[in-house]
């Protein structure tokens, strides 16, 4: 029989509301399985892991991504696949975070939740957490059908590290904007095998280190010396510059001085688009051209999410600044299109 573990990291689908507050709060797996009794009807060997404590993912954090990768790779020739029940509000991070730490991943990693809490009547989370299960479950020549980590939502299945959550109401919370869905949930569950990621042919290998040492500087018309100087000249190992259009920023000397500074201190910079479609062309423009001459490095049409914790990742790895550089721009997941 398929195996599943589903690790439980808390969110809004396992919440209730607090009786004192009113406000909404993580609460155990127990009152999930009393709300989704059609999970024993599933013809699946279920095991649930619980996080302890179980978070809002507002609260979440690289030390537990890497008690989730650990706790995957530990159980991994046991199961067939993951369902990881998480918070949507960082669900891209950890998605991202996670592709990143297991290498050569084998087997699908799915993460989702809901808009809802699973108590309530109009609850978007039954349907998440089944077909997630399902998905996870799926199988072609007794290989995986999905060696990913990605998260289904809303009857979509998107690359983990190439989702957003894009809105804070509708049952659509994710968007993958510049990658097609790895699958779609209607009558049948329909797979794109173009765009799923090939089986690797090597171990599955878990990477835990991550160093979290960022700055974000994000460009507007008018930003102060000031405000770039809190974080060029701060003690940061690298900043995400989140620039205009296809990687644009202003051509100010203090501005272009400032970044040199930073350079030449020895940090890593990344440039990505505040656009969400699209990807950043350095030396496009006049206004790029700048970047790319004192090396500033293209996030070509990565997310945020992707950007932030590749470089966790990478910084973590103990690899020279040159090695950093050369892999930010390669895709090592399919987290961008060079
Ligand atoms: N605040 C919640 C969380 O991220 C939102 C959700 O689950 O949708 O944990």
């Amino acid at each position: 029989m398929t195996k599943i573990l589903i690790i439980y990291t808390g969110g809004t689908i396992g919440m209730v509301n607090d009786t004192n507050t009113g406000a909404l709060i993580p609460f155990n797996f127990n009152q999930i399985q009393q709300n989704v009794p059609e999970l024993a009807r599933l013809n699946y060997d279920l095991e649930v892991h619980s996080f302890d404590p179980i978070l809002d993912s507002s609260n979440m954090h690289p030390e537990i991504w890497a008690e989730m990768a650990q706790l995957i790779y530990n159980k991994y020739d046991e199961f067939d696949g993951f369902v990881i029940l998480h918070g949507s509000d960082t669900m891209a991070f950890t998605a991202s975070a996670l592709s990143f730490m297991l290498q050569d991943l084998s087997k699908p990693v799915v993460l989702t939740g809901s808009q809802l809490p699973i108590g309530e009547i109009r609850t978007d989370a039954k349907e998440n957490l089944i077909t997630a299960l399902e998905i996870a479950a799926t199988k072609n020549n007794g290989l995986a059908k999905i060696p990913e980590v990605c998260i289904y939502f809303d009857s979509q299945l998107f690359r983990g590290n190439r989702s957003i959550k894009y809105n804070s109401e509708k049952f659509e919370a994710f968007r993958s904007p510049n990658y097609p869905i790895l699958a779609e949930a209607g009558v049948h569950l329909t797979f794109f095998n173009n765009y799923i990621l090939p089986q690797p042919r090597k171990p599955l290998k878990v990477l835990l280190n991550f160093n979290s040492n960022i700055g974000v500087l994000k460009m507007y018309p008018g930003i102060s010396a000031q405000a770039v100087k809190a974080i060029t000249h701060s003690p940061v190992d690298a900043i995400v510059l989140e620039t205009f259009g296809s990687g644009n920023t202003t051509t100010a000397d203090w501005f272009i001085n400032c970044l040199q500074e930073a350079i030449d201190s020895g940090k890593i910079i990344v440039d990505i688009s505040q656009c969400q479609r699209g990807s950043v062309e350095l030396g496009k423009y006049e206004t790029s051209k700048k970047l790319q001459q004192m090396g500033v490095i293209s996030g070509y049409d990565m997310t945020f999410e992707a950007t932030i914790t590749k470089l966790m990742y990478l910084m973590g790895q103990g690899l020279t600044k040159e090695e950093v550089i050369e892999l930010m721009e390669q895709s090592l997941r399919g987290e961008l299109t060079a």
